[in-house]
């Protein structure tokens, strides 16, 4: 059974569609069942649909970048098991689709 860990980790194979059956199907279970997750996805996928559309074949705004990093970019994982549930995460920001850096 997938960890929230384990399921961020899986982010991006998960977009790319690149995931097993089996996979794919804990992932989806788990996302069902943690909305931190849940959002961390949602995020992903909105990011990639506004870059898509809005920087194609152009380079990405550098402040954008920082931010993905700062959010999934680093070892740490958006989502820490050791701690106690914290609602406010960083991928809760939601203003990185709409500032339009491009
Ligand atoms: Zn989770």
């Amino acid at each position: 059974m997938a960890d929230c860990n384990e399921t961020l980790r899986e982010l991006e194979a998960f977009l790319d569609d690149e995931l097993t059956d089996e996979t794919r199907t804990h992932i989806r279970a788990h996302l069902e069942g943690c909305l931190d997750c849940l959002q961390a996805f949602d995020f992903h996928a909105e990011l990639r649909t506004v870059v898509a559309a809005k920087c194609h074949n152009d380079e990405l705004p550098a402040g954008l970048l920082d931010r993905i990093t700062a959010c999934f970019g680093d070892d740490r994982p958006a989502v820490d098991l050791t701690d106690a549930p914290d609602p406010a995460t960083e991928v809760d920001d939601g203003s990185v689709g709409a500032d339009g850096g491009c």
